[in-house]
């Protein structure tokens, strides 16, 4: 049994959190940094708080080498809530909107932006396998924005870099491949991430975004949603998510500690090497339904498509042997492992270990 009982946990999220991280939040619950008292306690106005967040912005400034002209908000709502804040931060009605669509976020970000009077276009639809070609996309003239998801959680797929939009303001959900890897931030006007995949617990927000964007939302945009009045102070309009915001921080003093986001994305390429690889050893057994180019390195959805009926069998005694949280979504079916930053290596070992094991048992 690993330590504290540990199992390996594949959820999609709420993921795994480094175990380094999680002692250090032991250790700090009943008296944080000489406080005496825990974060959870603690005024959102205090200096130690204020500590906190500011460290936090600091760390995430330069893990991502944030230029100085963009804005780090940690908004509430989940990612979901950030579906309708878009575009009432960015457009009045009757603007027009471009949405690439590669799978069910996707998909959902651009039905809730549809609900605002917008001239909201799906300007490349995937098959929730692939990204369509580049020179398939009808970008609009004019479109205040386009919008896409990075990082498709359900169906694995997963851009290589941001896409190309011309001059368009280019916004980005990364909720799932948020600091998995380097970034270049100047190619966005917004990049958007919850963070209870790669970065911290659930209820908090990350939100980058470019200045000259802010102050333009409408009339009629709630002031909990308005991006400009979260800059305007400091993240803190109203009681922000303080615990979750701290253990975010204490994330990011690991992944720096660790070789920042060069050191994640090579630890990333080669777990979802290891998992590709070893489907693609199973002479079939089992299959990645995802384009090779574009297969995510964080959530990896597979199947047995020989003996679908033996997929229950799989999840079950994964889970009995320690291997947690692996059945797919519940729209698609089979198996999915999600391997965010936070998932050892050891943890991949283990599943493939297992993989090939009941293959040898049920081929
Ligand atoms: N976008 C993506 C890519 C996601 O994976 C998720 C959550 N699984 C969401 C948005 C919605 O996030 P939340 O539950 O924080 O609203």
């Amino acid at each position: 049994m690993a330590a504290h009982g540990r199992v390996f946990n594949f959820s999609a999220g709420p993921a795994m959190l480094p175990l380094e991280v999680l002692e250090q939040t032991q250790r700090d619950t009943l008296n944080f940094n000489g406080s005496g008292m825990s974060v959870m306690e603690m005024s959102h106005r205090s200096k130690a708080f204020e500590g906190i967040i500011k460290q936090a912005e600091a760390d995430l400034r330069t893990l991502l080498s944030i230029p100085d002209n963009y804005k780090v908000l940690f908004v509430q709502g989940g990612a979901s809530t950030q579906f309708a804040a878009i575009p009432l931060n960015f457009t009045q009605e009757g603007d027009t909107v471009d949405y690439i669509v590669t799978g069910a976020w996707s998909k959902k970000a651009y039905e809730e932006a549809a609900k605002f009077g917008l001239n909201a276009n799906v300007v490349a639809k995937g098959d929730n396998k692939s990204v369509p070609a580049r020179d398939s996309w009808k970008l609009s003239p004019g479109a205040k924005y386009v919008h896409y998801c990075d990082n498709e959680t359900i169906g694995g797929v997963e851009f290589q870099g941001a896409p190309d939009v011309g001059d368009v303001p280019l916004i980005a959900d990364m909720s799932s491949n948020f600091l998995s890897k380097p970034v270049d931030v100047s190619k966005y006007a917004m990049i958007y991430a919850g963070a209870q995949k790669n970065v911290g617990p659930s209820g908090v927000v990350i939100a980058i975004v470019r200045e000259d964007l802010l102050g333009k939302a409408r009339p009629s945009c709630p002031t909990m949603l308005n991006y400009a009045i979260a800059a305007e102070n400091g993240s803190m309009y109203n009681t922000p998510p303080c615990w979750p915001i701290y253990v975010c921080g204490l994330v990011f003093q690991h992944l720096l500690k660790l070789g920042g986001l060069a050191g994640a994305r090579e630890r990333n390429v080669k777990k979802a090497q290891l998992l590709y690889d070893t489907i693609a050893g199973s002479n079939g057994f089992y299959f990645s339904p995802v384009e090779e180019s574009v297969r995510s390195k964080m959530n990896v959805p597979f199947t047995i498509p020989s003996k679908p009926e033996l997929e229950k069998a799989f999840v079950a005694e994964a889970t009995a042997a320690q291997l947690l949280e692996l059945k797919g979504h519940r729209s698609v079916g089979g198996m999915r492992a999600s391997i965010y930053n936070a998932m050892p290596h050891e943890g991949v070992e283990a599943l493939t270990k297992f993989m090939t094991e009941f293959q040898a048992k049920n081929a």
